[in-house]
């Protein structure tokens, strides 16, 4: 089998895209993939899923704050209504537990590592903070097969 870019050489392995033979010069690893240099450059695009990591970890970093400071909120208000206090506290422990995930997350997309993590992540950011969450889910949900497996 020869090269499908250099006719006149042998091939050392086939493209795990597209299926074209592919030469020592230019056969490329992605990940233990083989790529040709098309499929290699067309597929490879870091930028947006660095992008959905940071959106991600900031969004999650929100929602702790904002968790921190409805407890602080509840705590320091001793007018607080018990059955509003019931609702608040709650509800700032399930920001900051999704925020701590959504930032778990989000480091896991700029790893390109554990996808499920990743997109669990970013739903939870989404939930946090929806501007840069629904941006993360998307950019994840997009980059999927730059993810290791
Ligand atoms: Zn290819
Ligand atoms: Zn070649």
């Amino acid at each position: 089998m020869k090269c499908f870019f250099h006719p006149e050489r042998e091939a050392l392995g086939t493209c795990t895209k597209c299926g074209k033979a592919v030469c020592e010069e230019c056969l490329q690893e992605r990940r233990g993939r083989i790529l040709c240099p098309t499929c290699s450059e067309a597929g490879f695009r870091p930028g947006e899923l660095a992008a959905a990591g940071i959106f991600c970890a900031i969004a999650g970093a929100v929602g702790i704050i904002v968790g921190i400071n409805l407890a602080a909120g509840a705590h320091a208000n001793p007018l607080l209504h018990p059955l509003v206090r019931a609702f608040v506290e709650p509800l700032a422990a399930i920001f900051i537990i999704s925020g701590g995930l959504a930032v778990v997350g989000g480091v896991y997309a700029l790893k390109q590592k554990f996808w499920p993590l990743a997109l669990a992540g970013s739903i939870l950011s989404a939930f946090c903070f929806p501007p840069l969450g629904v941006l993360a889910v998307i950019f994840t949900v997009l980059k999927r097969n730059e993810f290791a497996r």
